[in-house]
């Protein structure tokens, strides 16, 4: 269990004391203590509750609190909150704008308990009734719960992925001969995912119940035709088995768009899905690859970005913003996973929430890079950050202190609710700034919980070709944002791409491999990124700049 697992914990009981009117000096304890354990650099798993007790952000009750959690997954007070609280109204507070105070009067004026219900007492206006409920919270919140709805259920590819990484080994120990590998979209790395789907050569008899090699892991149904089942509650998986003739022809159409499909011939057995483009004289496409009709020739494909491209750590924050681990740690833990260097980009001052930077802090910060870069000579730190971009496109410091900084990395964080036009000039002033270089997750996007907001998605890739502003994908696997289907015309404009992960703690640094997939989906080249530069190009890149 993560620390943050621990805090998601305590969050959900915060809000579910807020639902209850339950003692509000309890509850803002709680939060407090959530918001602690989130920043906490220090793993709390596997401590005894002396050692947690020792922990000066703890204290003794969250301490004791921390230590139920961790050895029974849940707590007494989240789980008597839990019994009077009815499903609908639990996913009622996952819907963004629907805060404790607002459920509980939709719960307790007009008796709805669940989403589908709150959605249509909108549509019949009966909302209006309500405090608190005007005409631009009702259709704000109509978006909202239509989204959520729409959205139920799924989850990010990442997640999918990190399961069968362990899951395919075991299956495959178990059942030799079936040559069990992912189907469908979770072979495809679809940045979403509705369930994790597997395959393999005829049909594979498991019992029902929970699977004794998994634990995690319950089958729920088994026949001739496959079996599925969930994983932690929250997954749905499921297995398909395909007859050995077909095996290979069935995992490429699975993992293929339509278009990707057109003028491919398959009328023969296939012992591989490599015979399946040799057959047809084209080069082997990898599964990410299979989204586009046009196909690419073989020094295309060699050509794509790869993990082990990746040389510097572009776009993370520290203990300076809102990051859990120091400079100095986020330094350490890129150079031991060999890369030269880090662009270490914490919040901007008007970034108040996120503990933005004013700029004393900023000189501060700066006096810790110079000395690690004085004691690391193979290994360079870049003084950078991630300026908000304020509401009328203008940036966050003065010019002059801008010009501080080793390159100024863009990004909206607040005001996210722009109609097309306001947004794209707010972008279009950032990225004409004399100062940026790297504009951030463009829309601001969050996967499954938020659409971004509206851009003219060629324009802005028009202003970053003229103004030598790279793009970057947020490779959080939450944002993918620059979404992948527009990479292909950033390159042809010639704009750098920049595989950033964003990272807010050294595990975050591994999220790049997750930017990676997303960059090989859209067709990008190692020589079209930017942090696939050794440290000596980066500087070049960085120093020779004019706009
Ligand atoms: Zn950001
Ligand atoms: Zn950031």
């Amino acid at each position: 269990m993560t620390n943050d697992d621990i805090a998601s914990i305590l969050e959900l009981t915060v809000k579910l004391m807020d639902l209850h009117e339950e003692n509000p000096f309890k509850s803002k304890s709680y939060a407090s203590a959530a918001y602690r354990i989130e920043k906490l650099a220090t793993p709390l798993e596997g401590k005894s509750l002396a050692e947690l007790q020792a922990l000066p952000e703890l204290g003794k009750t969250t301490a004791s609190v921390v230590d139920e959690i961790l050895r029974t997954g849940t707590w007494s007070t989240l789980q008597e909150l839990l019994t009077k609280t009815p499903k609908g109204i639990l996913e009622m507070m996952r819907i963004k704008g629907l805060g404790p105070k607002k459920v509980k009067s939709i719960w307790t004026q007009l008796n709805i308990e669940t989403p589908g219900e709150l959605l249509y007492a909108i549509q019949e206006q009966r909302l209006s009734t309500l405090k608190g409920f005007g005409e631009k919270t009702q259709a704000d919140l109509e978006k909202a719960i239509t989204f959520f709805l729409a959205h139920q259920g799924k989850f990010h590819y990442a997640e999918g992925e990190e399961i069968l990484t362990e899951l395919l080994p075991l299956l495959n120990d178990l059942f030799p001969g079936l040559a069990i590998t992912a189907y469908g979209h979770t072979r495809r790395k679809t940045d979403v995912l509705e369930k994790i789907s597997i395959a393999g050569i005829g049909s594979m008899q498991v019992p029902i119940g929970n699977f004794s090699a998994y634990p995690t892991l319950v089958i729920e149904q088994c026949d001739d035709k496959g079996w599925t089942g969930s994983i932690a509650d929250k997954y749905k998986i499921e297995y398909k088995p395909i007859a050995a003739e077909v095996f290979y022809k069935e995992l490429w159409l699975s993992s293929s768009s339509e278009e990707h499909q057109q003028d491919i011939k398959l009328d023969k057995t296939f012992t591989n899905e490599a015979e399946i483009y040799s057959y047809n004289n084209i080069a082997f496409h990898p599964t990410e690859c299979r989204e586009f009709k046009t196909k690419w020739d073989e020094s295309y494909i060699n050509g794509l970005v790869q993990d082990k491209d990746i040389r510097g750590v572009i776009h993370n924050h520290s203990t300076y913003s809102d990051g859990k681990n120091t400079v100095e740690e986020m330094a350490m833990a890129c150079k031991k996973a060999g890369y030269e260097y880090l662009v270490m980009s914490d919040h901007s001052q008007t970034a108040a929430y996120a503990g933005g930077m004013g700029m004393d802090k900023v000189f501060s910060q700066f006096k810790t890079i110079d000395q690690w870069n004085a004691k690391h000579p193979d290994f360079r730190i870049y003084k950078s950050v991630e300026s908000d971009i304020l509401t009328d496109g203008s940036l966050d410091y003065t010019d002059e202190e801008l010009s501080a900084f080793d390159l100024i990395i863009v990004s909206v964080h607040a005001g996210l609710k722009m109609d097309e036009a306001t947004a794209m000039q707010r972008l279009i002033r950032a990225i004409e700034h004399p100062s940026t270089r790297i504009l951030g997750h463009m829309t601001g996007r969050l996967l499954l919980s938020r659409p971004g907001y509206p851009i003219d998605h060629k324009k802005i890739i028009d202003a970053c070709a003229a103004n030598k502003v790279a793009i970057e994908i947020n490779a959080s696997p939450y944002r993918l944002d620059i979404d992948w289907r527009w990479l292909q015309y950033a390159q042809e404009k010639g704009v750098w791409i920049s595989i950033n992960p964003d990272a807010h703690s050294i595990d975050g640094i591994q999220d790049i491999h997750w930017g990676v997939i997303s960059g090989r989906k859209g067709g990008l080249l190692k020589s079209n990124t930017l942090n696939a530069l050794d440290l000596n190009d980066f500087e070049d890149w960085r120093k020779n700049f004019k706009k």
